[in-house]
């Protein structure tokens, strides 16, 4: 196993994400002592009997206090308060990240709450299943995905190495690292993940209300489409709500293209354009044989589980 890239690790939140961290970092030896805390006395409990940690602390600043790497993996309106909770425990030169969907809102919270002693470098796994909790994480969750830091604006030698640290703690749990500008990474996850989840959330709702539908046949036929959008819309309602709090702008910009461009289909079914419709859909299909290509659908078959926000 090679030598550990931080020598302890701090993890503030330890559910689906925060698990698999903490699985991944010990499978890959990535980290040299993992240290967890969460606000859940039920989850601290399944990680301490799951083994996932070397100590599981009932504060976040003991879990903080002494670590080269503090990752926050709460719902991300969370993300800010623990961090405030625990900054001055924090050694000066520790990497501060986080795994929160949202980037631009939760750099400025970390910004906000924690001291200039420390190299804040957010981050975002794009990686992760409809579960939730500690036993729904696993070390392999983060191989071959990409893992987005948005490094902030600071061009100084020792924070160019903590962000290059830090690619490289991902790239030992497996994962693909790119650099992007947090706004940037905002609008391109509205449109590839918080549009997708709107949208199944929004059709799971309308068919659920649907009058002349009953509920037994929604369920009795749904067939491909639906039943992939229930699994979507599953997911975690407190990660989701956060996701479209703080993404707002970038969500609100992109669902407004989408609800033209809808506007445009409605337009072509009424008038019976079928050419129109035979052309979008051609060129989706070329982004489904794109999305392959990247190597970013998978050949397992429990792919269904390996999607996220
Ligand atoms: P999760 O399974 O619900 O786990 C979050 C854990 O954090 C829970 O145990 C929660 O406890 C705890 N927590 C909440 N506030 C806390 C605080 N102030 N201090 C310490 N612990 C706290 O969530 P997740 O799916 O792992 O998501 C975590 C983060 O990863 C989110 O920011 C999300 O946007 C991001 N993310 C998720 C996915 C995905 O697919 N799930 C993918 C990529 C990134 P309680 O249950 O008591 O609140």
């Amino acid at each position: 196993m090679a030598e550990p890239v931080f020598a302890r690790l701090a993890i503030i939140g330890c559910g689906l994400i925060g698990s698999s961290l903490a699985r991944g970092a010990r499978a890959s030896g990535a980290a040299g002592q993992i240290v967890i805390h969460d606000a859940s006395a039920f989850a601290r409990a399944r990680i301490a009997e799951l083994g996932l940690a070397d100590e599981v602390t009932l504060s976040a600043e003991e879990a903080v206090s002494g670590a080269d790497l503090v990752i926050f993996a709460t719902p991300v309106r969370a993300i800010g308060e623990a961090a405030a909770a625990c900054a001055h425990a924090i050694a000066p030169g520790a990497i501060v990240s986080d795994v929160g969907s949202v980037k631009a809102a939760v750099s400025e919270a970390l910004s906000a709450a924690l001291p200039d002693s420390v190299h804040i470098v957010p981050g975002h796994p794009i990686a992760g299943t409809e579960q939730s909790g500690p036993d729904a994480g696993f070390a392999e969750l983060f191989h071959r995905r990409w893992v987005i830091l948005t490094p902030q604006a600071r061009e100084d030698d020792a924070y160019l190495e903590a962000v290059q640290r830090l690619a490289d703690f991902w790239t030992a749990l497996g994962a693909q690292v790119e650099r992007m500008d947090d706004k940037h990474h905002d609008l391109v996850l509205a449109v590839t993940s918080h549009l997708p989840h709107l949208i199944a959330y929004n059709i799971v709702g309308t068919a659920a209300d649907m009058e002349e539908v009953t509920r037994a046949e929604v369920m009795k036929y749904s067939a491909g489409g639906f039943r992939d959008f229930t699994r979507i819309a599953a997911s975690d309602p407190t990660m989701w709500r956060d996701i479209f709090l703080t993404n707002k702008d970038a969500v609100l910009e992109v669902l407004g293209r989408f609800t033209e461009d809808l506007q445009a289909l409605s337009r072509a079914i009424r008038w019976g354009e079928g050419d129109k419709l035979y052309d979008l859909f051609s060129r989706t299909r070329e982004i489904r044989r794109g999305v392959i290509e990247a190597g970013q659908e998978s050949a397992e078959p429990d792919f269904g589980r390996k999607r996220g926000g």
